[in-house]
């Protein structure tokens, strides 16, 4: 199944012993000059050696990359702090998935801010200027240039080591200066910057114009009509609704993310909530984030405002998406803000969860939680919701509210082990932009903490599923789980397990199909 060694499942995680470059072969593939330029980032020259185009490095590459890494310490001051403030304590070493899975030394979170540190004290330090080898410093070359390509796309900003760290140092922003520097100097990575490309061309990441959107939609209706008997509509540009839903792209059609709109869609016809897409804003994720380029997360989010405002919608709400959620739980209202016309009764954004937990605690959907008997549930916890954001009023709401949701519509619920869930969850190993086939390998290996929390509540408590409200995760474990020898169904959308409870009026039920045989 895999050209590279898959690690082995044990009943604990075991920290291993670190071990120099196991992983330094492993790079993603680079953008093409026209999806760099499309981000305002400088094009590569391209050098054509026999049949193999060569990329390379734009003039004036280290003074490009030192002024930027300038900029960035002037204007986040977080950065520099994170920078200077490292004292070598250790508590993060055995913190990050990718060290657990890799054992590779530079995938310790230390020594992957170490990367960009030791560069930062030599040009940026006095001590590092005048007696570099003193303070660990290195001057910046095309193999430090090529070992930021490599690491800094072995860390999915998912933030655990910084849970873990007496200083708060968080890798994931050293992650995304490092990637931001890249893109500067012409090395920007293919996967996210092409993405981020769809999204201003077409509207979404994957691509999916407005009229493909509209027959998917219509299709969905149909098969919800022909299995349930209820007319549940998916409305697309629907002017004056009081509800604007944006989601991930994946939610339009892969499985289990569109069993997760099903559910949307079902509790909002429950509910009586006047809702819509929109083919402007028809994708929640924001790639911006993760190759940290907060002009691009503006540009990407000011399409959610644009479409809320054309519209004329009183409210937005979220889908089940982790990163998205974060961008817009902790962004949006100062990219793209002020969010004035909308219902102040509401918070801006609200997520999907929020919105069924309230409809469950009002009484207002019907539910039969034997119709979900057949699974035993768990629930992974996405870090860009759980470490990165919240939900609802309460704090720790992020934790509480989707597991509500679940335990509301399953009568079958266990938690993983502590240390693997809420703010200590391990990533799924394919966040931060890292959801790519060229980068397979460090998603496998990446996922082994997660896969072995999983095993352990599969062993030990019937566990059948596990669900999840990201839909990166919900891809990535669709695509990893068989590799520790579970099945790609096992992931589940949360939103699916209420569309599978729920029973709206007028409802086909089994015993109508009983009686129709
Ligand atoms: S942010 Fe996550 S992926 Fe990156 S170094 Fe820390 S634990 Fe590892
Ligand atoms: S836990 Fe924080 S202070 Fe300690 S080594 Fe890691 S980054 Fe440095």
């Amino acid at each position: 199944m895999a050209d590279y060694e898959v690690p082995e499942l044990k009943e604990y995680p075991v920290v291993p012993l670190p071990r120099e470059g196991v992983m330094e072969h492993l790079s993603p593939f680079l953008a093409k000059p026209e999806f760099q330029e499309a981000l305002h980032y400088p094009g590569k020259k391209v050098v054509v050696e026999g049949e193999n185009p060569k990329y390379i490095l734009v003039d004036g590459w280290k003074e490009k990359a030192l002024d930027k890494m300038g900029d960035l310490l002037n204007l986040y001051r977080g950065l520099r702090v994170f920078m200077d403030s490292c004292v070598k304590c250790g508590a993060c070493t055995d913190k990050c998935h990718y060290f657990l899975g890799t054992q590779d030394a530079k995938n310790m979170p230390v020594a992957r801010q170490d990367l960009l540190r030791k560069v930062y004290r030599r040009y940026f330090t006095l001590a590092g200027k005048f007696f570099p080898k003193l303070v660990g410093a290195v001057d910046l070359t095309e193999d430090v240039v090529n070992d930021w390509y490599s690491y800094y796309h072995q860390c999915s900003e998912c933030r655990r080591c910084s849970v873990f760290c007496p200083y708060g140092i968080d890798t994931a922003e050293v992650t995304m200066a490092a990637r931001e520097i890249l893109a500067h100097i012409g090395k920007g990575q293919k996967y996210s910057n092409e993405i981020i490309s769809k999204v201003f061309t077409i509207g979404n990441n994957l691509g999916l114009p407005e009229r493909a959107l509209a027959d998917v939609l219509e299709g969905l209706e149909e098969d919800v009509e022909e299995d349930i008997g209820v007319q549940v509509k998916f409305p697309l540009d629907k002017k004056g609704a009081d509800v604007l839903v944006v989601t991930p792209s994946a939610d339009f059609f892969a499985e289990p993310h569109i069993d997760g709109l099903i559910g949307y869609a079902k509790v909002f016809h429950a509910t009586g909530t006047n809702w819509t897409l929109s083919s402007k804003a028809s994708e929640a994720a924001n790639f911006g984030l993760f190759i940290g380029s907060y002009e691009n997360m503006q540009r990407i989010s000011m399409r959610i405002r644009e479409a809320a405002e054309e519209l004329g919608v009183k409210r937005i709400i979220y889908g089940e998406c982790g990163h998205a959620w974060r961008v817009g739980y902790s962004f949006l209202n100062t990219l793209a803000g002020p969010f004035d016309f909308l219902d102040p009764n509401y918070p801006v954004p609200q997520h999907i969860c929020e919105f069924t937990k309230d409809a469950l605690d009002r009484g207002l959907l019907n539910i039969d939680k034997s119709l979900n008997d057949d699974m035993t549930l768990t629930f992974h916890d996405s870090c860009n919701v759980a470490r990165a954001s919240g939900m609802g009023p309460e704090p720790g709401g992020q934790f509480k509210i989707p597991r509500a949701v679940i335990k509301a519509v399953c009568n079958n619920y266990v938690d993983m082990e502590q240390g693997t869930i809420h703010d200590e969850t391990f990533c799924c190993g394919g966040g931060g932009g890292l959801l790519t086939d060229d980068l397979m390998e460090i998603r496998v290996k990446g996922a082994l903490p997660r896969a072995t929390a999983l095993n352990n509540v599969v062993k030990n408590n019937g566990v059948t599923h596990m669900a999840a409200i990201c839909a990166i995760c919900k891809s990535q474990f669709t695509k990893v789980l068989p590799y520790y020898g579970f099945t790609m169904d096992q992931i589940v959308s949360v939103h699916q397990l209420v569309s599978n409870a729920i029973i709206l009026e007028g409802q086909n039920t089994d015993d109508d199909d009983e009686a129709e045989d």
